[in-house]
């Protein structure tokens, strides 16, 4: 029995043939990780840290940072992959430090209801159980005076989705399914985002009618995914991350067709460098300068 997972959808309807090489093949991926992956990884064990212990003590920032800097100096390795050469490893430390003093700032001291981090949801959409899922939820939230359950996500990556887009949002509505079958009593629950490179906190709500709908659209995408035969690759500017670019058919084909391989890297290299003014603060200008000295 398969379990699902959003990544793992997100990862068929992304492109087909990195599904089939990481979930089918299992292939040995090119790399261990990007640095936007360590970064947040990094980010999202240290307010999980935080958030285990916030009923039993006190948070300085400096306690936060220090957990952080530790964390990184003790995982960081040179394979992991900075697909964005302009910039190196401090840059994307810094940005780290950046998010935890922004949020710090506005949520410190930290004492808000929440009932656990990075829980983890097994959940069957169907009566039968063929129709496994599991998801992490980073935080949860109950409100025991409105029985009211809020679902929390921190993001790091540099976009930010609209309004219009979170209310249609697959992940955190499939973990409210999830926290509805645990507790039916529960009154609502709340959907919230943290897009930390923008110090922004978006919400949104599903009703139950809406959530129905969702059931048995993930279902029809299992189905999909389990009958698929053809697993053709399909090119974004996610390629630039992709960790199975070595097995992909396109950039071969590219690569022996110098013409159109330049096209698609002028393009793409555009479409970068509009991510990175979004992105970008200035280098030797850590937003924490005490911490300059971690690196
Ligand atoms: S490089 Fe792009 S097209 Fe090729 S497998 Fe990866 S995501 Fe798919």
């Amino acid at each position: 029995m398969v379990l699902y997972s959003h990544s793992r959808l997100s990862s068929f309807e992304q492109c087909p043939f990195k599904y089939k090489c990481r979930y089918i093949d299992k292939l040995k991926p090119d790399i261990k990780t990007t640095i936007e992956g360590f970064l947040g990884n990094a980010v999202h064990s240290t307010l999980e840290w935080v958030y285990t212990h916030s009923k039993e003590r006190t948070f300085e920032l400096d306690d936060l940072i220090e957990y952080y800097a530790k964390l990184w100096r003790g995982d960081y390795s040179p394979e992991i992959k900075i697909v964005k050469e302009e910039f190196n490893e401090e840059f994307y430390f810094n940005k780290g430090i950046k998010f935890l003093i922004d949020y710090f700032m506005k949520y410190s001291p930290f004492k808000d209801n929440t009932i656990e981090t990075e829980k983890k949801l097994i959940m069957s959409l169907d009566l039968d159980g063929k129709y496994k899922i599991i998801g992490f939820i980073d935080r949860l939230i109950h409100h025991q005076d409105t029985n009211i359950f809020e679902v929390h996500d921190y993001k790091t990556s540099a976009t930010l989705k609209s309004q219009e887009e979170l209310d249609q949002d697959r992940q955190l509505a499939l973990y409210a399914i999830g926290i509805r079958k645990l507790y039916p009593q529960v009154n609502d629950v709340k959907l919230v985002w943290h897009y930390l490179d923008f110090n922004k906190t978006v919400s949104s709500e599903r009703t139950v009618e809406q959530l129905e709908t969702l059931r048995q659209e993930i279902m029809q995408l299992i189905d999909k995914v389990e009958s698929a035969t053809e697993f053709p690759p399909l090119s974004s500017i996610l390629c630039k991350w992709c960790e199975f670019r070595s097995y992909c058919p396109t950039l071969k084909e590219e690569s022996n067709n110098p013409e159109e391989n330049s096209n698609s890297l002028d393009q793409n290299q555009s479409t970068s460098e509009t991510n990175n003014n979004q992105n970008n603060f200035p280098k030797n200008n850590s937003p924490y300068k005490s911490q300059q000295k971690l690196f």
